[in-house]
C-alpha cells in the first residue's frame, strides 16, 4: 500500500493493524509525538520512529528508538512507515529507494484529534501549526489536481545583523545588501495567490527580516489573504519588534520563529517577553541542523547526475519569493541575485511580468511545481541538499563579506 492511496483513518488503522508489520514513525518531531500518543491509544505499537537529521538518532523520543534512515535496511525487512513529515512525496521516494514500500500519510490518521487533550512538549499553539502543516501538505499530496504549496518563503531584506560563514540563504556573500521595495512584494504576492489555491506557510525571512521596516507591511497583507494560512517570521532573535506594529503580529495565523544564536540573540528574552505580554504566538530553538549548502561552485554533471541531485534534494519545494521571482529553492534564488549563476529563465516564474495572463500563470504554476524529476540548471552549481546530509557546526561567524569565486573547488 503506498500513501498515494486515500484512505480513511478508520481503514488505515486496520491495514495498519492487519499487516502484522512493526511500525515505524518518519520524523521525531512534534507531529511525530502527536501521532505516537494517537497510535497507542488506538492500540498500535510504535517500533520506532526513523529520521534522517543525526542529532537526532540514536537516543529516544517519547521512550521510543529513533533509528538514523540509514541504519533501516539493516534492522528491518519491511515495516508501515507512518510519515509524519510535511515533506511527504521526498520521504515516500526516499523509503522506496530503501526498499520499503508501506508507506502512509500521517496527516490522514490526525485529523480529528483534540489537540488540547494531551500535554505535548511543546506548547500548545505550535503543536496546532506543526500538525496543521501536516494535514495540509499531505492532503495537498493526495489531491494532486490542486496547486497547494507547503511553504514559500518570501526574502525581504539581503541585509543581516549576523553574518554566518554558512548561511544557506548566502546572505554571507552580498556586497552591497538591500531591503526589497514593499510594492514590489506585494504585487509579487498577490500574484502568486492568484495563482494556487492554497499556501499552508508564507515564510517571512532575510537575511533578518525585522531589519526591513516594509516587513510588517508584507505580514499584514499576507495575513489578510485567505488562502495563506500561516505567517511564519524567521527572525535571530537580535533585532526588537517595532511596537508601532504589534497588532500586526498579535493576528492568529501570524508566528514569530526565533532561532537562538546564544549571546548574539541579543533582543531574544526581550522579544519573548514582548509575544508573552501581548499575546503573540512564538517558537524558539537553538541553530541547528545545518549542513553544508552554501557554496557556489560549476560541476558540469551529466543530465542524469544533475536529476539525480534535484530528486535528493530536501530543499527543492523551498519555494523562494524574490523580488518578484518565484523560484524552486533558496539558492537559485539568491545565487541568481548574486549573478552568481546565470540568469535561467526557466528556473523560476517571474510574477511581475505583466504580459503573462493568469490563467497562463495558474497552467504555468502548475507545471512548475509538480516537476519533482527534472533538475534546475542552477543545480549544476549547488552541492546539493540531500535528506542524510552530514551536519556542520551552526552559526560560525565572520567579520568579512566572503567571496563565492574563492570557494569554489
Ligand atoms: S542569521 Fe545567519 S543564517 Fe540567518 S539569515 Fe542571517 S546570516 Fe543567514
Ligand atoms: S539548486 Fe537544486 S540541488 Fe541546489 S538546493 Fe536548489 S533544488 Fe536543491
Amino acid at each position: 500500500m503506498n500513501a498515494s492511496v486515500p484512505l480513511n483513518p478508520v481503514d488505515l488503522i486496520q491495514l495498519i493493524k492487519s499487516n502484522n508489520l512493526p511500525v515505524i514513525i518518519f520524523g521525531a518531531s512534534t507531529v511525530g509525538e502527536v501521532l505516537s500518543h494517537h497510535l497507542q491509544e488506538q492500540g498500535i505499537v510504535v517500533t520506532a520512529f526513523t529520521e534522517n537529521q543525526t542529532h537526532k538518532a540514536d537516543q529516544l523520543f517519547c521512550g521510543i528508538e529513533v533509528i538514523h534512515t540509514s541504519k533501516l535496511q539493516e534492522q528491518f525487512k519491511d515495516a508501515n512507515f507512518i510519515i509524519s513529515a510535511a515533506d511527504i512525496e521526498d520521504v515516500i521516494h526516499q523509503l522506496n529507494e530503501l526498499g520499503f514500500y508501506h508507506t502512509h500519510a500521517a496527516g490522514t490518521l490526525i485529523q480529528e484529534i483534540d489537540l488540547e487533550k494531551i500535554m505535548y512538549s511543546a506548547p500548545v499553539d505550535f503543536v496546532e501549526f506543526a500538525v496543521s502543516a501536516c494535514i495540509t501538505c499531505h492532503d495537498s499530496f493526495l489531491s494532486p489536481d490542486t496547486v497547494s504549496l507547503r511553504s514559500v518563503d518570501i526574502m525581504v531584506t539581503e541585509k543581516c545583523s549576523l553574518k554566518c560563514t554558512d548561511c544557506s540563504n548566502l546572505m554571507q556573500y552580498f556586497k552591497e545588501p538591500v531591503h526589497y521595495q514593499l510594492d514590489e512584494m506585494l504585487q509579487s504576492v498577490e500574484t502568486l495567490c492568484a495563482s494556487v489555491d492554497s499556501i499552508h506557510e508564507f515564510r517571512v525571512i532575510g537575511g533578518e527580516p525585522l531589519m526591513n521596516k516594509n516587513v510588517y507591511g508584507v505580514i499584514e497583507k499576507l495575513s489578510n489573504i485567505d488562502k495563506v494560512k500561516r505567517v511564519v517570521i524567521y527572525t535571530n532573535g537580535s533585532i526588537p519588534i517595532n511596537m508601532k506594529y504589534i497588532d500586526i503580529l498579535q493576528n492568529s495565523k501570524v508566528i514569530l520563529m526565533i532561532t537562538s544564536y546564544g549571546d548574539l540573540s541579543k533582543n531574544l528574552s526581550k522579544m519573548e517577553s514582548v509575544c508573552d505580554e501581548y499575546n503573540i504566538t512564538y517558537h524558539t530553538r537553538p541553530a541547528q541542523g545545518w549542513t553544508d549548502s552554501s557554496k557556489i561552485s560549476q560541476h558540469h554533471r551529466d543530465t542524469k547526475a544533475q536529476n539525480d541531485v534535484f530528486q535528493s534534494c530536501c530543499a527543492k519545494s523551498l519555494y523562494t519569493l524574490s523580488e518578484g521571482e518565484l523560484h524552486r529553492c533558496p539558492f537559485s534564488a539568491n545565487a541568481a541575485r548574486l549573478g552568481a549563476i546565470p540568469d535561467y529563465k526557466s528556473d523560476y516564474i517571474n510574477l511581475l511580468d505583466s504580459s503573462i495572463a493568469s490563467s497562463d500563470n495558474k497552467k504555468h504554476m502548475q507545471k512548475f511545481t509538480s516537476n519533482m524529476t527534472e533538475a534546475l540548471s542552477a543545480c549544476d552549481f549547488c552541492n546539493g541538499r540531500p535528506l542524510d546530509d552530514p551536519q556542520i557546526t551552526p552559526g560560525i561567524q565572520t567579520k568579512d563579506i566572503l567571496d563565492y569565486t574563492r570557494i569554489r573547488t
